[in-house]
């Protein structure tokens, strides 16, 4: 295997179409696909070594797999991070970077807004493996101040969060974190390695569900990790061999295309969400419309500080009656109603009966997700097709 050695003073343009190739003997075009679980050694003192760590090769795809580090080299090329591990699934990237490194007695602070499963782990499992976690509103400085005061471990926040589009400074947050000693950790799946830079701003490590934009095409479940070799080499690493989240090289070679179209994608869905995010602020039915490129958006000026565009969600609330939402949802021709984002193809979720439906509605009503609260991902198909199905619908509210 070859490959070459300036990809870091590429531009991101072309580290997306070939940053981490490398070829095999067969000199390929396209990227190899290796379909295989183990490796082979001519001698048996050669798996000796490979074990005591005496050579840098493939020992087991459980541990890396030659697909697999390609795609994680050009996604550590992108996010500007040392080094990066592809999970099976968003989820098992943000368990495995807090479970790697956390013990019992350890302190975890969160923000509130958080994707369903994140917010599980924080307040259902870590507590029960003796974890403290206290959670914040993420947009109150004072309030991360306050729960930082004492040491803590780890730090975990997404920005823009799903779906409440709140916005968090990453490089404000980072600084009060490191004073207590902990660790950040960015979900960056609304930004895209397109759009924000967290380790830039401060952060330490960042979890993607790659099954979102970085695959784009509603294809296949994956997730990565990104941070300094350091961290990932001897924190993370023993804990990513030993408890088996490892990528399936076949989805480590689909989102390895991804990322050849991944800012085309992504400038696409950004243009197409703030036309549509407009449109809708000018109908008359929708009661909110939120986008962080709005600039009624709370956070608007945050949002334009710290990312490069707005992101792919729109999001709008019906006058909070989910008789509204789903009628809406229902009478869509072309928008289809799933739970994914990022999708080449526009979706749109009921989070407080679907993705958010476990949070009581106590917590939904702090998040602002109301029964009349509908995402909608935008999607990279003929704006104006989208506006004449969005319009449509809304007669029917
Ligand atoms: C989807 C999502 C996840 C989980 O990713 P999976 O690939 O579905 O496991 C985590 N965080 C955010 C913000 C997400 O949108």
């Amino acid at each position: 295997m070859t490959n070459k050695l300036n990809e870091q003073n590429w531009r991101p343009k072309t580290q997306m179409v070939r940053g981490g190739t490398q070829r095999s003997m067969f000199d390929e075009t396209s990227e190899a696909i290796f379909m295989t679980s183990g490796f082979i050694y001519n001698r048996a003192e050669d798996a000796e070594a490979a074990f005591k760590n005496e050579v840098d090769r493939f020992i087991y795809s459980r541990y890396g797999n030659p697909t697999n580090e390609m795609f994680q080299d050009r996604l550590s090329l992108l996010e500007g991070a040392e080094a990066c591990r592809a999970t099976a699934s968003g989820m098992a990237a943000v368990f495995a970077s807090l479970a790697c490194q956390v013990n019992a007695g350890d302190r975890v602070v969160g923000s509130r807004a958080l994707f369903g499963s994140c917010q599980f782990i924080l307040t259902e499992i870590l507590p029960r493996f003796g974890v403290e976690v206290e959670i914040v509103d993420g947009a109150s400085i004072d309030q991360w101040s306050k729960a930082l005061s004492k040491p803590t471990k780890a730090v975990f926040f997404e920005t823009p969060s799903n779906p409440g589009l709140e916005i968090i400074d990453i490089a404000a947050v980072c600084k009060i974190a490191h004073e207590a000693g902990a660790l950040v950790i960015v979900d960056n799946v609304f930004a895209t390695p397109v759009l924000q830079h967290p380790l830039k701003l401060g952060a330490d490590i960042v979890v993607y569900s790659t099954t979102k934009h970085i695959d784009g095409q509603g294809r296949t479940m994956g997730g990565a990790i990104l941070g300094s070799k350091e961290w990932i080499n001897n924190v993370l690493s023993p804990f990513y061999r030993h408890t088996g989240p490892s990528m399936s090289p076949f989805n480590g070679w689909l989102l390895l295309k991804g990322l050849e179209t991944l800012e085309m994608r992504v400038k696409t869905h950004c243009q197409n969400a703030l036309d549509i995010a407009e449109f809708l602020v000018k109908h008359k039915t929708p009661t909110k419309v939120l986008y962080p490129g709005l600039n009624s958006h709370p956070q608007y000026d945050l949002a334009t500080a710290q990312m490069s565009d707005f992101g792919t969600v729109v999001c709008i609330d019906l006058d909070g009656q989910k008789s509204n939402a789903f009628r809406f949802m229902n009478a869509l021709q072309l928008i289809d109603i799933s739970n994914n984002l990022g999708d080449s193809k526009s979706l749109t979720t009921h989070p407080a009966t679907t993705t958010h439906q476990r949070i009581s509605e106590d917590e939904r009503s702090k998040l602002g997700i109301t029964d009349g609260f509908v995402r909608l991902s935008i999607g990279l198909e003929d704006v104006e097709d989208l506006k004449e199905d969005i319009a449509q619908a809304l007669e029917k509210v």
